[in-house]
């Protein structure tokens, strides 16, 4: 079998002008501004603009632990969209912008895929409208300023072995993780250890898409420590007047960004925070954007529903009050079959055995979203050409014997048409009255929190904490940071965190190493495993394969 690639299908394509696409929302050319023909940033103070009792319905997407395999998250989001598009109701899409770091690295872009993709794919998927940019502008502006002052005499008396603040930029580059910088003398700033981070993984980034408009950004910028003190107090980029230069930098960049799918439907790209330093969805502000212009908006959460969806409700949905509606869960037949044991290079032969044992991974998930945080479920089956019918009906059939909602997605071979048996089971959930539970209160203790989120989300028996990060723990209660919400950086693989534990994990106790405030994104991350920051490029890197020609066209991205 050979396939178009998800680029020559996006060049393929007859993109309709982005004002069309705005007037779909009763946007006028007066509410938009144009970056070009196919792409437009929409001003968020037209949600200031009333738009009645509106109840709009909010569909996440999420998946089961991701495998080598591919599970085609924004893929089914984008395809379930134009299912709804098709079945007449206004839908948007909101997801996140790609990083340059993948886009050269090993995964690609994501931009979605076959034919269910958001275009102009390569402009998304390469700096699209450079608010990556200017959000690592805004990072470095924090970090130049630090240095600064420690330069004109630390009249704040930053210990300069306690920097917490790192220099970003949005490319996977290992050389700069670590470095020392300041070098040359008097006159050439202070000599210390430095390093970068990608730019998605900057703390920038979460706050960015957190915020609820330039004001609110501006105080979260405020807030973030970046040092501390001998006698260990916060500094903060308010401590150094940065955080309104900052904000004035992220200005544009804060508009959500207006494009369509294949199909025409309008979708907002917007932020793109890591999921495992950071909470790894769109900003809130292109969700509420959505929200005020559609009846209908699917959104997307990274990683798997354990990490992902965990973070999009406890940490996004709980600060900026919003609640979905339906939950839809990915699985592919190759990604179950990966989990009961299949090694990645057998998975394009049938294995119902293998597929029944990789089940349990996700019936866990389901189980999280329905009775931890008791919101209506579908698993979407996403199909992949050569998954049997033998193996979707077994899917199928065990989801049904267990009261599991199932449908099957074929938006990847068939766009939204493929997307309309999950688009109304979606729309049929979406009538059910639900009530989102959180796994945990915020007035919990820091450790009862992530307990909490072990023991019910992961399936762990329990949690140790490393001296380390008890200590850490004790000292941010201390500074008054003990009721915010607690962000996991977890590995995406398993369940617990040990990546090669697959399937649904049992008798087992995760192992937190490392506690440390975001304290301008308003969260606690809790580090199990090592968490990689600024990512490195494989041995033969995506980036050797895309190319330009001479009349502009990009060929090699997918
Ligand atoms: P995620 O959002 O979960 O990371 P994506 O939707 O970006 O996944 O898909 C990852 C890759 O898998 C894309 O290149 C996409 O084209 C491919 N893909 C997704 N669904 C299918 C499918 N049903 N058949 C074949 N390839 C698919
Ligand atoms: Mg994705």
């Amino acid at each position: 079998m050979s396939f178009k690639s998800d680029i020559e299908i996006a060049q393929e394509a007859k993109l309709q002008d982005i004002r069309e696409i705005a007037a779909k929302l009763n946007l006028t050319e007066e509410d938009i501004e144009l970056y070009g023909k196919y792409k437009a940033k929409v001003d968020y103070n037209l949600l200031k603009k009333g738009n009645g009792q509106k109840k709009t319905k909010l569909i996440l997407t999420t998946a089961i632990n991701p495998t080598p395999a591919g599970e085609g998250k924004t893929t089914t989001t984008i395809g379930v969209a134009d299912g709804l598009a098709r079945l007449g109701k206004k839908t948007i899409v909101a997801l996140r912008e790609p990083s340059l770091g993948p886009v050269f690295g090993v995964k690609g872009g994501a931009a979605g895929g076959g034919y269910a993709q958001v275009v102009p794919m390569e402009d998304i998927n390469l700096h699209f409208t450079g608010d990556f940019h200017a959000i690592g502008a805004a990072n470095n502006l924090l970090a130049a300023m630090l240095d600064n002052h420690i330069n004109h005499g630390n009249k704040l008396e930053i210990d300069n072995r306690k920097i917490t603040w790192r220099r970003a930029m949005d490319m996977n580059d290992r050389q700069l993780r670590n470095l020392v910088n300041g070098m040359g003398g008097k006159g050439n700033g202070v000599v210390r250890e430095d390093g970068f981070d990608i730019t998605v993984a900057s703390e920038v980034m979460a706050a960015f898409c957190l915020a609820n408009d330039i004001v609110d950004l501006k105080g979260k910028l405020g807030d973030i420590i970046v040092a501390y003190t001998r006698d260990e107090k916060p500094v903060t980029a308010k401590d150094l007047n940065a955080h309104g230069a900052m904000a004035a930098l992220l200005k544009d960049a804060l508009k959500p960004n207006l494009v369509q799918t294949l199909e025409g439907t309008p979708a907002f790209v917007h932020g793109g925070p890591f999921a495992n330093i950071a909470h790894g969805c769109n900003s809130v502000i292109a969700t509420k954007m959505a929200m005020h212009f559609a009846d209908y908006v699917v959104t997307e959460a990274g990683f798997g529903a354990d990490l992902g969806a965990e973070k999009f409700l406890d940490i996004k949905c709980r600060k900026s009050d919003l609640k979905p509606d339906v939950v839809i869960i990915v699985a592919t037949v190759r990604a179950l079959k990966y989990n009961g044991g299949v090694a990645k290079d057998q998975l394009s032969q049938e294995n119902l055995e293998a597929l029944e044992n990789g089940l349990p991974n996700l019936l866990k998930h389901v189980e999280n979203i329905t009775k931890v945080f008791k919101l209506p479920a579908v698993v979407a089956i996403n199909r992949f050409p050569l998954d049997t019918e033998a193996e979707l009906d077994l899917v199928r059939n065990k989801c049904k014997e267990l009261g599991v909602n199932v449908a099957l997605s074929e938006v990847w071979a068939d766009g939204g048409a493929g997307g309309e048996e999950l688009a109304k089971e979606v729309l049929r959930l979406a009538e059910q009255e639900s009530q989102l539970e959180y796994a945990y209160s915020l007035d919990m203790a820091i450790a009862e929190k992530i307990k909490a989120i072990a023991t019910k989300i992961y399936g762990a028996d329990g949690v140790d904490f490393t001296p380390g990060a008890l200590k850490e723990m004790n000292k941010l209660e201390k500074l008054g940071f003990g009721n915010l919400p607690i962000c996991m950086a977890k590995t995406q693989y398993s369940l617990s965190d040990d990546a090669s534990l697959l399937g649904r994990p049992k008798g087992f106790n995760i192992t937190v190493r490392q506690i440390k405030v975001s304290a301008g994104a308003g969260f606690i991350v809790a580090i199990t495993g090592e968490i990689m920051t600024m990512p490195g490029l494989p041995k033969v890197p995506a980036a050797e394969r895309i190319d330009v020609d001479e009349t502009g066209v990009i060929t090699g991205l997918f």
